[in-house]
């Protein structure tokens, strides 16, 4: 699904020496890696604070952390995400309200998200799943005419941009109270190991996270309020500082291995390749195609994933148990919903692997499997 190796070999000199610099410095945890990373990635989004941390899934708990909501507190979801974006609800004694995404983009739908805001609502976490930004516009107005605090889940969407109506025209990541994001090795911006981050414009929140991150305390021994301990190490900083400076490179190649794919399943009427909303700049985070007719049942999905793995072609379902589904949700009291959009998705998606150092041979060679299979079948 991902050639990390490939991609660490051409910077492997720079990373080299970075990694070593740490390690002669011994200043592994908070060495300056992490504050230059730190900075280097707020003006890249274009935010006022980065606060790094152990991962993404700590990100999005620590965001939930900063905003002082009670048990009982609705947070709304989209149900069709990883599991990381709704578990910390969960985690924190909060309630998560599951909602449906729009079958194109498979991001949040807003009128599902208004459709199920009520008196105990307290926060939204939208999704930017696989790399497309969710509606931004639409999550805003509504967030702010019922008073709730937006959560940029952007795991999958680093350096993807968001064109308002206005024309003006942000990263995902920026728009939102706080985001949060993930530096897990197969992420847009992955590091050598777990890595995560947290974005705010808001100086508060700024300082409540950072000291969550680090035990609760505003000086040393003195825990101010209830906390972790997360951190990025320095040595996955100094890594991913390189890294930054290529991702947008790295973006550019995902989008033109995606481009070879719609031009490559164009013709082929059972298929559907992703949808590029005007307003999003996709970074194809995943490249998943959706089985649109209606004899394409979740049986034919599966048949045509058999049919890749007999050819040694990877191809993955994000995700086959949307969280409405979850038996941890089940058993943490979460009222059961229907959601008919999400459940018919998750028989139909399909990832095709897609990274930075595709070449046009395999990509033809995945592209005519996937072709084949439809014509036989
Ligand atoms: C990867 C991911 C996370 C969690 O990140 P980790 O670093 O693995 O904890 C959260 N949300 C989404 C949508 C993700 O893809």
């Amino acid at each position: 699904m991902v050639d990390t190796q490939t991609q660490y070999r051409k910077i492997k000199t720079e990373v080299d020496k970075a990694v070593i610099a740490v390690m002669e410095s011994s200043a592994f945890i908070n060495g300056k890696p992490v504050k230059d990373f730190a900075a280097n990635l707020s003006a890249y989004l274009g935010v006022k604070h980065t606060i790094p941390c152990a991962n993404g899934t700590d990100a999005l708990q620590i965001a939930m952390m900063a905003l002082d909501l009670q048990p009982g507190d609705e947070v709304i979801t989209p149900s069709f995400t990883y599991v990381a974006t709704t578990e910390v609800i969960a985690l924190l004694r909060l309630t998560p309200v599951f909602v449906e995404v729009d079958p194109e983009t498979f991001c949040m739908d807003p009128r599902s998200f208004e459709n199920a805001i009520t008196a105990k609502t307290k926060a939204v976490v939208p999704v930017h799943l696989y790399g497309h930004a969710a509606p931004m516009d639409e999550i805003m107005a509504i967030a702010k005419k019922h008073n709730l605090y937006v959560i940029e889940d952007n795991a999958q969407a680093i350096g993807s941009e968001y064109t308002s109506a206005d024309g003006s025209v942000k990263k995902t990541g920026s728009i939102g109270h706080i985001s949060a994001t993930s530096f897990y090795p197969s992420k847009n911006l992955g590091g050598f190991g777990d890595g995560g981050a947290l974005f705010t414009n808001d100086d508060g929140l700024a300082a409540k996270m950072t000291m969550i991150a680090n035990h609760g305390q505003s000086r040393r021994y003195y825990h101010d309020v209830v906390g972790c301990n997360s951190r990025l190490d320095t040595i996955q900083a100094a890594i991913l500082d390189i890294k930054l400076r290529e991702l947008d490179g790295y973006i550019a190649a995902r989008r033109a291995a995606a481009d070879f794919y719609d031009k490559a399943f164009a013709g082929e009427p059972k298929l559907e390749t992703p949808h590029r909303a005007a307003y999003s700049q996709h970074v194809f985070h995943q490249y998943t195609l959706k089985l649109t007719q209606p004899d394409n049942t979740a049986a034919t999905r599966n048949a045509l994933q058999e049919y890749l793995a007999a050819a040694g072609i990877p191809s993955m379902i994000y995700y086959p148990v949307p969280g409405h589904r979850q038996q941890m949700f089940a058993q943490s009291g979460v009222s059961p919903v229907d959601l008919p959009v999400t459940d018919r998705l998750t028989d139909q998606v399909i990832s095709l692997p897609i990274h930075t150092e595709m070449d046009e041979e395999q990509q033809a060679f995945i592209s005519g499997k996937v072709l084949e299979f439809f014509a036989q079948s």
